[in-house]
């Protein structure tokens, strides 16, 4: 269940939306529905830019029109505010429009081509990828899915704007959660908690990060939230005195130096004093930097001023101080921390930092936007990467000198817009892939089982083709068959390693089975030369039996190893078989019964072809068909054994086979066809066709009369002005299947000449 339509804020909304009675609120709430709450926010825009977001304001109104919130408001008063967190970030105007219309998609049937034709591309793209977030739904407990879960997010957005106003979604959602049922908001707040708060931490937000925790906080633990809330209050007014006199204390300090500064008091919020309190196992009492300052000032070397001002004013705590300009945080958070002993004993935590500093503490990303000039707006989802880019390369200058900055921007990068693709198992588990990933991918990801048997795959319930790429959110299902086996075809498309070598290993496995096959059949039929059959393989080699003598002879450690040596040609079926008889005889061993003279056995004319290893076409990577002569039932054949190669299989007429022969004769073994193939083989064809139109098309017909299959087209030079060469593949049968499609293909008028190829 890893996908449901629609947030369920949102089904929330759907439930009372187009309710045939008029909701009360909604009427006092009419100007809060309106686009002038959300014009004075726009000051930063130019007034085309204005005009535009209005359309779009106009757009969503038209939209959600009769659509309700939970609360009973009009539905649009929700995109509204949205938009206006965006424009206190200052996000460009395609953002703004984007926040209005982020629900418009979804839940009004409106198309993306649509808003393609009125807002243009890039307004359409981000309201496109607010609207595949929507779909996903958050529901394990896992700390390492919730991780994945942040990636995918991240992966699914590719552009930082869809992030940001999802983050201005879910914190007005999270604001405007009163009328909905208790277990609705406990599974919002959640999600809330364990992926958009990590999110907005991540690119820096920090005053949304404390917002949606804060919420979701309130929605989780009430009580505790309601008492803490209640003893903050407490030790406020019974630390008041205490935080004023500091205040005034250092204040005077810095007009002393004369160095101006603004100083402001700051409280933990409520979340973080519960979470310490809980992960350091203290008591209210014992958190004791509930309240503390921050120094803003307007250059970086005063920041280091004002920390000696304060040093000499108040006692430092040991080991407190931290450089977070010099080594800034991961998400590009600046400051000097240092914590001193206040007059009463209490320990103060003191931060000093720039205004710019100040902007990226509380805005982190979003800061940028806010600095950047207004004709900059990204026009497309490259220029908003290549904005997300900058971001970061401002975090790598920061810290230029302190880190390996490629390795900063590689990590910071990944974690932005991962390069991976997060898809889902049927229940809900999330799998990371690299990119282009595809289905045999995944099924090895899951199971080595699953891969091997893996014969086809659904993605989001669709069958799809096995070498289909997977994309962040998509739910994946393997079907599999007992005794499936792994395709080589699957090599050319896999990505990931473990896939790869997976289906290799299974390949090798086969082709070694396939080489033990064919070394038994040779090896029994060497035997059956000597007037032997093969002897028993009786479990554990007992003393009377010849295996262990033999294999020790060959420098084997198993039968099974013998074979496959002989099958792919290692060793020499009739010298071993050779060897075997002499062991057969020191041993005893070798019963009258099936003794055979050669003489004997050679005039057994019944049987001539039990001298010879049959080929049918069965015999897999074992047995090579040569690409020269292309054999087929039919053609006169010889096999070579190559060493480690397993059998070459040559026509008896093949110039290549005839000058290999020359060279080596010993590696030679007679060979021929079995009496029913099991397969069609290939061998090639040369035309001569007539020039013009319609002639390939010719030709597949007079192949496909005759019942065969071309495999493969070669068009050749033109040999004269009106001819053409032509060379075809052809799977036949055998040779008198072969003459059939020569026959069709010669009656065929645009076939000039025709003949198999010889090398
Ligand atoms: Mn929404």
């Amino acid at each position: 269940m890893g996908t449901h339509s629609g947030d369920s804020v949102k089904e929330h909304a759907a439930a009372s939306r187009r309710g045939p009675s008029a909701p009360g609120p909604a009427l006092n709430n009419a100007a809060a529905a309106s686009f002038d709450g959300l014009t004075h926010k726009l000051d930063y825009l130019d007034p085309a830019e204005i005009r535009r977001v209005r359309d779009a304001y106009r757009f969503a109104d038209e939209a959600h029109l009769g659509q309700y919130r939970a609360s009973g408001e009009p539905y649009i008063t929700h995109p509204i505010a949205v938009a206006g967190l965006c424009a206190e970030w200052k996000l460009d105007a395609q953002a703004i429009m984007a926040a209005l219309m982020h629900d418009a998609m979804e839940d009004c049937g409106i198309t993306k081509a649509e808003l393609i034709e009125r807002f243009g591309a890039p307004t359409a793209e981000l309201v496109d990828g607010l609207t595949k977030l929507d779909k996903l739904q958050f529901s394990t407990r896992e700390e390492s899915q919730a991780e994945s879960f942040r990636k995918m997010l991240l992966a699914m957005a590719r552009d930082v704007r869809v992030i940001l106003i999802k983050l201005a979604d879910r914190l007005h959602n999270m604001s405007t959660m009163g009328a909905m049922t208790p277990e609705k908001r406990l599974r919002i707040a959640r999600e809330t908690l364990d992926i958009y708060a990590p999110i907005a931490h991540r690119l820096g937000l920090n005053q949304t990060y404390r917002q949606l925790q804060e919420l979701s906080f309130r929605y989780l633990r009430p009580w505790r939230e309601k008492a803490l809330s209640k003893a903050v209050f407490k030790a406020r007014g019974n630390r008041r005195d205490v935080v004023e006199r500091i205040q005034r204390d250092v204040e005077r300090a810095f007009a002393q130096a004369n160095l101006k500064a603004q100083v402001f008091g700051r409280e933990k919020t409520v979340f973080s004093i519960y979470r310490k309190m809980s992960e350091k196992h203290l008591s209210f009492a014992q958190v004791n930097d509930i309240f503390g300052f921050r120094i803003v000032v307007s250059t970086l070397p005063e920041c280091y001023l004002a920390l000696g001002v304060l040093h000499q004013l108040y006692k430092p705590m040991p080991g407190r101080f931290k450089d977070y300009i010099a080594i800034p945080k991961a998400n590009g958070y600046q400051s000097l921390h240092t914590t001193l002993v206040s007059p009463l004993g209490t320990a103060v935590e003191f931060q000093m930092r720039t205004e710019p500093m100040h902007a990226v503490a509380e805005k982190g990303i979003a800061a940028h936007w806010m600095y950047k000039s207004k004709n900059s707006a990204p026009s497309n989802a490259q220029e908003a990467q290549r904005l997300g880019t900058m971001w970061l390369q401002s975090l790598i200058d920061i810290q230029d000198e302190t880190r390996d900055a490629s390795e900063f921007l590689e990590h910071v990068k990944i974690d932005l817009f991962p390069d991976a693709v997060y898809v889902f198992t049927p229940k809900s588990k999330i799998l990371a892939l690299p990119k282009g990933a595809t289905p045999v991918d995944f099924a090895y990801a899951i199971h080595s089982d699953v891969g091997d048997r893996c014969v086809a795959a659904k993605v989001n319930g669709e069958p799809v083709a096995l070498r289909t790429e997977l994309h962040s959110g998509d739910v994946v299902e393997i079907v599999t068959t007992a005794g499936a086996k792994p395709n080589p075809g699957w090599l050319n498309f896999v990505r990931t390693g473990r896939a790869r070598s997976k289906i290799r290993h299974h390949l090798k496995t086969m082709e070694l089975e396939e080489s033990q096959d064919l070394g038994a059949k040779m090896l029994s039929q060497a035997l059956r030369a000597e007037g032997l059959s093969m002897p028993p393989d009786d479990g554990p080699p007992s003393q009377h039996s010849v295996w262990p003598a033999l294999l020790r002879w060959s420098g084997t450690r198993s039968r099974e190893e013998l074979l496959t040596d002989i099958g792919l040609g290692r060793k020499i079926a009739s010298i071993v078989a050779k060897r075997l008889a002499r062991l057969l005889t020191e041993h005893g061993a070798r019963p009258d019964a099936v003794t055979l003279t050669m003489g004997r056995y050679g005039q057994d004319e019944s049987a001539p072809a039990q001298n010879m290893v049959l080929i049918d076409g069965s015999e897999g990577l074992s047995v090579q068909l040569a690409g020269c002569c292309r054999p087929i039932p039919g053609d006169s054949i010889l096999g070579y054994l190559g060493r480690g190669e397993g059998l070459l299989i040559h026509t008896t007429e093949c110039s290549v086979g005839k000058r290999l022969f020359g060279r080596d004769s010993e590696g030679w073994l007679s060979v021929d066809w079995a009496e029913q193939p099991t397969r069609t083989f290939e061998t090639g064809v040369s035309l001569l066709l007539h020039n013009g139109k319609g002639v390939l098309a010719e030709v597949a017909t007079a192949v496909a009369a005759a019942e065969a299959d071309i495999t493969h087209i070669d068009m050749g030079e033109q040999a004269v002005a009106d001819s053409a060469e032509l060379k075809l593949l052809l799977a036949v049968r055998d040779r008198l299947h072969l003459a059939d499609v020569i026959r069709a293909l010669k009656r065929s008028a645009a076939v000039l000449h025709v003949e198999r190829v010889k090398p």
